[in-house]
């Protein structure tokens, strides 16, 4: 196929080793999707299409690290709730969508992102059920789209309902709609691993392993994703302490691990370089320390922008104790819908 030459010209490209504030102007000619070089007053012979960039800032493509697209179709929706009342709604809404609902989502939520600068998106998607007929719909449209993902359906083995206090107290179906039914393990990593093998990274499609939370994971389910991960070289992606509530969670449920989320990952074995947390924003510094021991140099925090409003502060000492630190790598996520950011 002859190749297609694109010249990018007259824009203030950024350059992190140059004047930062001020930019200077050159062009930029691209081959394909590679970049074969960046300068002032480019020839422009062979050139199929040209783009006026003047006037205007030239910067590499955004990375969105974590997102849901199952939440795109409940924007606006529950805007006052804490999270842990916000997810009994928007977690079963999410679910059981139809193919159109699901391929409407994924378009919708990649072309925000694209209109915002965001060429990487890191979709931790809750896809229920979990299939290939979804999974297809999901990879055509992350490619009609254009955009680069990095794929992690989620997985986990404990139901939403776990972590509601007194629940057995409430009726049986309300029990269920919260979602009471457990998932098997098994059957969800061969899920993905089945799924890496139908659609094979590359180009703009990358997989992930997601498990839901530490605290919606037995061991099994997460030493599970550890081995996957290991076996396929992927980044597993997990939520870590959202809210002040899952601290308490920790603190009673994992009492064999110190109370810790961290100490519970680490000792089923998936604390490691491969691993990012993301929110994070009620770590403790005691656990910092413990994930930047040697050989975890790695993991990372992804404090998204959905930590925003009530949880800023508290967010933004996590980051700096953690940079503090010398091990970490922050990164911001834009969120999925305003309620998120409510907590
Ligand atoms: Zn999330």
């Amino acid at each position: 196929m002859p190749s297609k030459r694109t010249l990018i010209c007259g824009g203030q490209v950024y350059d992190h080793e140059g004047d930062v504030h001020k930019p200077a102007v050159a062009d930029i000619l691209i081959e394909d999707d590679k970049i074969l070089s960046v300068g002032a007053n480019l020839a422009s012979d062979d050139v199929h299409e040209v783009i006026d960039a003047s006037g205007r800032l030239v910067v590499p493509g955004l990375i969105n690290a974590h997102y849901h697209s199952h939440d795109v179709l409940c924007r606006g929706l529950f805007e006052e709730l804490p999270l842990e009342i916000w997810l009994l709604y928007t977690l079963p809404m999410g679910a059981d969508r139809s193919k159109d609902e699901v391929r409407a989502r994924t378009l919708v939520g990649a072309l925000e992102c694209l209109r915002c600068g965001i060429t990487t998106v890191q979709d931790m998607l809750g896809l229920s059920p979990l299939n290939d007929e979804q999974t297809d719909v999901v990879v055509a449209a992350y490619r009609e789209a254009g955009i680069r993902v990095v794929f992690s359906p989620m997985v986990w083995d404990i139901p939403p309902i776990g972590m509601v206090r007194h629940k057995d107290s409430l009726p049986p179906a309300v029990q269920e709609m919260l979602g009471n039914k457990p998932r098997s393990i098994r059957d969800q990593l061969d899920y993905l691993e089945h799924q890496f093998k139908r659609h094979p990274a590359g180009g703009t499609l990358h997989w992930a392993i997601a498990p839901f939370a530490p605290q919606r994971c037995t061991p099994k389910m997460l030493q599970g994703c550890a081995e996957l991960a290991d076996k396929y070289d992927l980044a597993v992606y997990t939520h870590v302490y959202e809210t002040r509530g899952q601290v308490l969670i920790a603190r009673e449920l994992f009492a064999d691990h110190d109370g810790s989320l961290i100490s519970y990952m680490d000792n089923v074995g998936l604390l490691g370089p491969r691993l990012n947390i993301v929110h994070s924003v009620w770590i403790s510094r005691r656990e910092i320390d413990r994930m930047a021991a040697p050989m975890r140099a790695s993991c990372s925090i992804s404090s998204a922008t959905s930590n925003s409003r009530a949880a800023l502060p508290q967010s933004t000492t996590c980051a700096k104790q953690a940079c503090v630190s010398g091990w970490v790598a922050t990164t911001v996520a834009v969120p999925t819908c305003r309620a998120y950011s409510r907590r």
